[in-house]
C-alpha cells in the first residue's frame, strides 16, 4: 500500500516553497495489446517505458506490462515518499489489465503473474539505479511456477535471487561497512561449503529451499521485519525502491558527468517476467543493429544460454556473440534478425535491445538508441544517410559534436606498437590507445591520478561503483565480460579506452598482480592497450598522430583512410549548414598552420604574451616589466620589437591572408614575474643588475589581486610605449608581407584587453593611429587594419553603445567575463568547485560551458547595445567557451560573427556551429 499523500498541517518551510508537486492526471500507462504511450513521450515515461510502448504498437513481441510516469517520481521526492492519490487505483487497473492479456493471475496461487520492475529515465543511465525481478513470488507461489514450469530447482532460484535482489534494494539488507562482504553471497557460500560444491549451479531444488529459509533470516534478523508474502506489498516496496534510487550516489554521480537535471526523475516499468533461464531452449541476450565500437553495418551482440538478462550486462559469465546463436537456435535467430532491420527502419537510428527467448519464443525487453563511440556515431551517420535511413541534417544532429574528437586522439606509434610486447588480447570495446600505470581498484585509479599520474584501470569486470575511477582512468581493461558488459558501455560513453572480457589475463586483487601468460605484471608497473585492436602490451608505448592528422598533414593519402573520408564528409555537411565561421586562438605559426589544416578560417585570439614564452624573450619580457623607468623599459622594448615583428611576419605567413586578431599585451603581472631565487640570480646575472634590485622591483609591483591589477589596457595605459612598441611590430610586419614576391593581403585586426571606459579604448586606439600612420609612411604601403576591443568586464558590456563608438569589432573574452561577471576567480575555483557540483549549485563549469543565464545575458546586451551604435560591428569570441557545443549553440542564437578556439577544438566547433544553424 502505498503512502498517501499527507495531509498534515503545512510546515513554514512547506508554506514557503510550495515544495509540493501537483498530482498528475495520469500516472499509469500501459504497453501490450492496450498501449497507451508512443516514443515521443519520453519525457513522462523515460526512454524505456516510451519504446516499450512503441514496439508493442508496431507488432514486436513485448511482455505486457505498464511505466508509471516520471510525473510520480517527481511527487515522490518532493512529498517525501508519498504517492499521488490515484496512483493505487490506476496501479490496480494495470495489473488488472496484464491480467487479462496473460490469462494468469498476480498473488495466484495456481498460475502466478510475475513481474519485473525496473528504472528507466529519460536518457539511458545503465546500471546506476535498482531493478528487481520475480516479483510476485512467495512461499506458495513458487510451488505454482514450480509446478507449471516443471522446474522445482528452477523455481527456487527464482525466488531466492527474488528475495535476495529485494532484500539488498528494499530492505536495505547491505554490507555494513567496508571490509564486510555482501551478507547474502556469504549466506549462500556458507550453504555451498556445507554442501560441499563450489558453483551455484550445483545446488539442488531442496537446497535452493534451504537457501530461501536462510535468506528470510538473515532478512529477519538485519532489519526485525519478515519478508513481505503479500504480492502488492512486494509491487509497492520495489517501486519506492526503484524511485529512491533515483537519488543514490551512483545515480547522482552519472548525472553529474552527463548533466542530467535532478529535476528529470525516473519511470518505474512493470512488465510481465519472461525467463531466459529455464532451460537449454531459452537465452537471454543484448544486440546491436551495427557495430557500437566501430560503427560498421553488422549484427552485433551476444547471448547466454539458460541465463537471466542480468547475467549478460554484470559480465560473470562471458556471452558468446549472437552469429551463434543462428547454429543453436535457428528459429529464434531468423526471428531476430527480422527484428534487427525492422528496428532500425522504424527508429531510423542505430539500436541497442534487449531480448529473452523462452523455451524457443522470442521476446523484446528493451530497445534504444544505441550509445556509440565517436568513430561509431560519424561512421553510423554518414551511412545511414547514403542507405537513406536519415536525411542529411539529422545525421548531422546525430553526431554529438565531441565525437568528432575521437578521430583525432592519438594511436600508438606503429614502430613503438609493432615492437612492443603483446601479452594478451580481449574485446576491443572503446577504440583510441592509452598507456599508464596498472590499478587495481577504482580508489586506487582515483588516488594515484590525484597524485598526477596517469592509470589503466584493471579489472576482473567493473561495477556501477567503480564510476569514479573509471572516469579518472586513461582506459579499462577487464578479464571478463563481454561488449555490452558495464565497462564496455560506460567506456563507450566516457569515450574511454576500453578493452574487456580479456579471458586470458589473470588478476589477482589480492596480491595485486596481472598474469597473462608468463608475463606477471604488479599494481604500478606500466600496462599499453589498443582499444581499437584489443591487443594488450606489457610496458608503456608512444602515441603518434591518428590517420586524420596524417592524412591533414600529407603523411598518408586520403584514398587509403576510410576514417578520413568519414571525417572529410562530415566536415563537408558542417562547413554547408553553419553561419557562424570558427577562427582559432594561436599564438605561433605551428599552432596556426595546425589549426588551418583543421578548418580554422582566422585567428580569433593571439595573445602577445604567449609569444615570450620562447627562448630568451622571457627575460627581455621581465626587463621590461621590472624596468624602474622609461628609459630602462624602452630599452628593454627595443629588443623586444624585433622579435615580436618576427612573431608576426610569420603568423601572417601561416594564415596567407585569413584574418589576424592581435590582442595587446595582457600579461596579469605575477605570470611574468620570477618567483625563485634561482630564477632571479639567472635574471640578474643576465641583466647586469644586482639581484636585491630586482628582488626591489618584484616587491613593489605585488599585488593581492593581480587578476584585476595591472593587467589589460590598463599597462598600455600606464606605459603607452609597449602599445606603440606592439602596434610598430605588427604593422612593419604586416608591410613586411605586403612587399613579397608573392604579397599577402594581409588584414590586421588590433585588439586592445580588459577595456571598460570608452576613454581607456580611445587612448589606446589614438596610439595605435597614430604608429599605423607612421609606419605606412615610412614604409610607403597601405594597410588595411581595425582596431578593436574584448568585451571582458561587466562595465564594458553594460556600456557597450558607448565603447562601440570607438571599436570597429567586439571580441567578448568569456573567460574574463565569466570571472568578473561571477566574482570568481578563473584561478581558485578549484577548490570549492566540487562542493557546487554536488550541491547541484553549478551543473556545469562556468568557465567551460558559459553561464547562459548570467554570463550570456551581458553577451546579448553587448551585442544588441553594440549593434544599435554600429549597425555592422563585427562580433566573436574568443574566450574557451569558444570551443564548447551548447555555448556556441548560444553564440549562434545571439548572431555572433565567429566563435575563436583552440587549434584541436576547430572541427568540433565547426560541426556544433552547424548543428546550432540546423537545430
Ligand atoms: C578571455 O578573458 O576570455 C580571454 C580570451 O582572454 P584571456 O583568457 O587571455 O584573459
Ligand atoms: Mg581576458
Amino acid at each position: 500500500m502505498p503512502a498517501k499523500a499527507s495531509k498534515k498541517k503545512k510546515t513554514r518551510a512547506t508554506t514557503k516553497r510550495k515544495v509540493a508537486a501537483k498530482a498528475p492526471a495520469k500516472n499509469v500507462y500501459a504497453f501490450g495489446q492496450k498501449t497507451d504511450g508512443n516514443s515521443s513521450m519520453k519525457e513522462l515515461l523515460g526512454g524505456k517505458g516510451a519504446n516499450l510502448a512503441e514496439m508493442a504498437s508496431i507488432g514486436l513481441p513485448v511482455p505486457p506490462g505498464f511505466t508509471i510516469t516520471t510525473e510520480v517520481c517527481t511527487y515522490f521526492t518532493k512529498n517525501n515518499g508519498a504517492y499521488p492519490a490515484k496512483l493505487e487505483a490506476e496501479v490496480k487497473a494495470a495489473v488488472k489489465q496484464v491480467e487479462k492479456e496473460e490469462g494468469k493471475k498476480f498473488g495466484s496461487k495456481t498460475d502466478p503473474l510475475l513481474f519485473s520492475v525496473r528504472s528507466g529515465a529519460r536518457e539511458s543511465m545503465p546500471g546506476m539505479m535498482d531493478t528487481i525481478l520475480n516479483l510476485g513470488l512467495n512461499d506458495e507461489t513458487v510451488q505454482a511456477l514450480a509446478e507449471k514450469s516443471g522446474n522445482a530447482r528452477f523455481a527456487w532460484d527464482c525466488y531466492r535471487r527474488f528475495i535476495q535482489m529485494y532484500g539488498d534494494v528494499v530492505m536495505g539488507v547491505q554490507p555494513r561497512n567496508e571490509a564486510e562482504h555482501e551478507p547474502f553471497e556469504e549466506v549462500m557460500d556458507g550453504l555451498k561449503e556445507k554442501v560441499g560444491t563450489e558453483k551455484d549451479t550445483e545446488l539442488t531444488a531442496e537446497n535452493l529451499q534451504e537457501l530461501v529459509d536462510l535468506y528470510k533470516g538473515l532478512i529477519k534478523e538485519r532489519t526485525g521485519k519478515s519478508f513481505p508474502q503479500d504480492a502488492y506489498e512486494q509491487l509497492w516496496g520495489a517501486v519506492s525502491a526503484v524511485f529512491r534510487s533515483w537519488g543514490n550516489e551512483r545515480a547522482v554521480v552519472y548525472r553529474q558527468k552527463y548533466n542530467i537535471p535532478s529535476e528529470w526523475g525516473t519511470a518505474v516499468n512493470v512488465q510481465t517476467m519472461v525467463y531466459g533461464n529455464m532451460g537449454e531452449d531459452c537465452a537471454t541476450g543484448v544486440a546491436f543493429t551495427r557495430d557500437p565500437a566501430n560503427g560498421e553495418k553488422v549484427f552485433y551482440g551476444e547471448y547466454l544460454i539458460n541465463a537471466q538478462g542480468e547475467d549478460v550486462v554484470a559480465g560473470v559469465r562471458t556471452p558468446k556473440p549472437i552469429l551463434e546463436l543462428s547454429e543453436e537456435m535457428p528459429k529464434a535467430f531468423k526471428e531476430l534478425e527480422k527484428v534487427r532491420r525492422k528496428l532500425e527502419r522504424h527508429f531510423r537510428d542505430m539500436q541497442d535491445f534487449e531480448f529473452t527467448i523462452e523455451n524457443d519464443k522470442l521476446y523484446m525487453l528493451q530497445t534504444r538508441n544505441g550509445k556509440r563511440t565517436g568513430l561509431a556515431a560519424v561512421r553510423i551517420a554518414v551511412e545511414m544517410n547514403l542507405e537513406k535511413l536519415m536525411p542529411e541534417k539529422k545525421a548531422l544532429l546525430k553526431i554529438p559534436a565531441e565525437s568528432i574528437d575521437s578521430l583525432l586522439v592519438p594511436v600508438f606509434d606503429p614502430k613503438a606498437e609493432a615492437a612492443a610486447k603483446v601479452i594478451a588480447s580481449g574485446l576491443p570495446a572503446g577504440p583510441g590507445a592509452a598507456s599508464g600505470h596498472i590499478v587495481f581498484s577504482a580508489k586506487a585509479a582515483e588516488l594515484e591520478v590525484k597524485a598526477g599520474r596517469k592509470v589503466i584501470l584493471c579489472r576482473q569486470e567493473t561495477s556501477p561503483e567503480d564510476l569514479k575511477g573509471m572516469l579518472a582512468s586513461e582506459g579499462i581493461l577487464t578479464s571478463r565480460g563481454g561488449v555490452s558488459s558495464h565497462a564496455a558501455l560506460v567506456a563507450r560513453q566516457l569515450g574511454k579506452v576500453c578493452i574487456c572480457g580479456a579471458s586470458t589475463v589473470r588478476i589477482d586483487y589480492h596480491k595485486k598482480t596481472l598474469t597473462a601468460g608468463d608475463t606477471l605484471l604488479k599494481e604500478g608497473d606500466y600496462i599499453s592497450i589498443n582499444g581499437t585492436t584489443g591487443q594488450i602490451f606489457a610496458g608503456a608505448i608512444d602515441t603518434t598522430d591518428s590517420e586524420v592528422k596524417r592524412v591533414l598533414s600529407g603523411k598518408l593519402k586520403a584514398d587509403k583512410s576510410y576514417t578520413y573520408q568519414l571525417f572529410e564528409i562530415v566536415m563537408g555537411w558542417a562547413d554547408k549548414h553553419r553561419k557562424l565561421l570558427v577562427r582559432t586562438n594561436a599564438d605561433t605559426p605551428e599552432m596556426a598552420r595546425n589549426a588551418v589544416t583543421l578548418g580554422a578560417e582566422g585567428i580569433g585570439l593571439c595573445r602577445t604574451e604567449h609569444m615570450f614564452f620562447e627562448g630568451d624573450r622571457i627575460d627581455y619580457m621581465r626587463q621590461m616589466i621590472l624596468a624602474g623607468d622609461e628609459v630602462e623599459r624602452r630599452a628593454a622594448l627595443k629588443k623586444l620589437l624585433p622579435f615580436q615583428r618576427k612573431d608576426f611576419n610569420g603568423l601572417f605567413k601561416a594564415m596567407g591572408g585569413l584574418p589576424v586578431t592581435i590582442r595587446l599585451l595582457d600579461p596579469p603581472l605575477h605570470e611574468f614575474l620570477p618567483h625563485d631565487d634561482t630564477t632571479r640570480r639567472q635574471l640578474a646575472t643576465k641583466l647586469n643588475i644586482s639581484q636585491e634590485a630586482i628582488n626591489e622591483r618584484v616587491k613593489a609591483l605585488h599585488e593581492e589581486n593581480p587578476m584585476l591589477g595591472h593587467r589589460g589596457c590598463r599597462l598600455g595605459i600606464s606605459y603607452p610605449e609597449i602599445t606603440e612598441m606592439q602596434a610598430r611590430a605588427i604593422f612593419e610586419a604586416a608591410a613586411q608581407v605586403k612587399k613579397l614576391k608573392n604579397p599577402i593581403d594581409v588584414k590586421p585586426e588590433i585588439m586592445i584587453p580588459l577595456v571598460g571606459f570608452r576613454n581607456e579604448l580611445k587612448d589606446q586606439v589614438d596610439i595605435v593611429h597614430r604608429v599605423a600612420k607612421e609606419v605606412m609612411e615610412a614604409k610607403g604601403v597601405e594597410i588595411d587594419y581595425t582596431v578593436g576591443t574584448m568585451i571582458e568586464v561587466p562595465r564594458a558590456a553594460v556600456t557597450a553603445d558607448e565603447i562601440a563608438e570607438e571599436a570597429e569589432f567586439f571580441s567578448f573574452g568569456t573567460n574574463d567575463l565569466t570571472q568578473t561577471t561571477l566574482g570568481l576567480s578563473r584561478d581558485d575555483m578549484g577548490s570549492f568547485f566540487d562542493d557546487y557540483r554536488n550541491k547541484e549549485i553549478f551543473t556545469q563549469n562556468p568557465f567551460a560551458s558559459l553561464d547562459q543565464g548570467g554570463v550570456g545575458k551581458l553577451v546579448q546586451l553587448a551585442a544588441e547595445k553594440g549593434r544599435s551604435v554600429k549597425k555592422d560591428l563585427k562580433l566573436g569570441i574568443c574566450g574557451e567557451h569558444g570551443g564548447d557545443p551548447s555555448s556556441i549553440k548560444f553564440f549562434n542564437d545571439v548572431g555572433l560573427e565567429y566563435v575563436s578556439c583552440s587549434p584541436p577544438r576547430v572541427p568540433v566547433a565547426r560541426l556544433a556551429a552547424a548543428q546550432a544553424a540546423v537545430s
